[in-house]
């Protein structure tokens, strides 16, 4: 085997076996493989591994390669900050969006996905780290992005995204936390990354997204 290759399968098993061991037994955990500055070989090479879910930050480096990966079956999600000029693109070009962080963000994107295609799924990126961090929308907030997602049939609301800063595992256990509290509790959690996914997933992650861990270190 390949590094690359065993690095996907250890990847792939430390998520099966934190999922197992999570009171109330697993329930399916997606793998979002993170090709930020990665380039196209290795998006390719984890694709014929079998990954399908692949995870980008930046608007035109995701435009940019996509075209050349149009034989391959991937699930492209949108993981990075969102400038309101882009939501157009954004809209057309990817499966989710982890990081909406804004009514405005959300409404623009239910006007500008197209009604044929399939609904865009969305995520809620949560400030759960205070002044911490910086982008985010304040807890308080949650439930007025969750209203004007619902206005719109072209929008999925899928669940609840958080960035902590490193080593802030119990932001993981605030962000269930603040799901359980909605009046309609989400499916969906995003969170965990290279570093502490398996934190993420025993306190409910149904979503990780994985970069140096599965690529390596990006090329900066
Ligand atoms: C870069 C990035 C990741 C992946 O980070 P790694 O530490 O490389 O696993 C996950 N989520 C977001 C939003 C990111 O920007």
């Amino acid at each position: 085997m390949g590094n690359r290759e065993s690095a996907y399968h250890g990847i792939r098993e430390r998520i099966e076996a934190a999922g197992a061991d999570r009171p109330g037994g697993s329930g399916e955990v997606k793998l979002v493989a993170v090709s930020k500055r990665q380039p196209i070989e290795a998006i390719r090479a984890l694709a014929d591994l079998g990954q399908r879910d692949f995870g980008e930050n930046y608007l035109q480096e995701a435009i940019d390669k996509q075209p050349e990966l149009t034989d391959l079956p991937l699930t492209w999600h949108f993981i990075g900050p969102i400038q309101s000029n882009k939501t157009r693109a954004i809209a057309a070009q990817f499966d989710w969006v982890h990081s909406v962080d804004r009514a405005k963000i959300a409404r623009r994107l239910g006007e500008q996905r197209d009604p044929a295609m399939e609904p865009l799924n969305v995520l809620i990126q949560v400030n759960v780290d205070g002044e911490q961090s910086k982008s985010g929308a304040e807890p308080a907030d949650v439930p007025g992005i969750v209203a004007a997602c619902a206005e719109y049939p072209t929008l999925r609301l899928r669940g609840l995204m958080c960035i902590p800063r490193p080593g802030n595992v119990a932001a993981f256990g605030q962000l269930a936390a603040l799901n359980a509290s909605l009046a309609e509790p989400l499916p969906d959690l995003s969170m965990g990354m290279s570093g502490d996914f398996e934190a993420a997933i025993a306190a409910g992650a149904t979503i990780v997204r994985v970069g140096t861990a599965l690529f390596g270190a990006r090329d900066s």
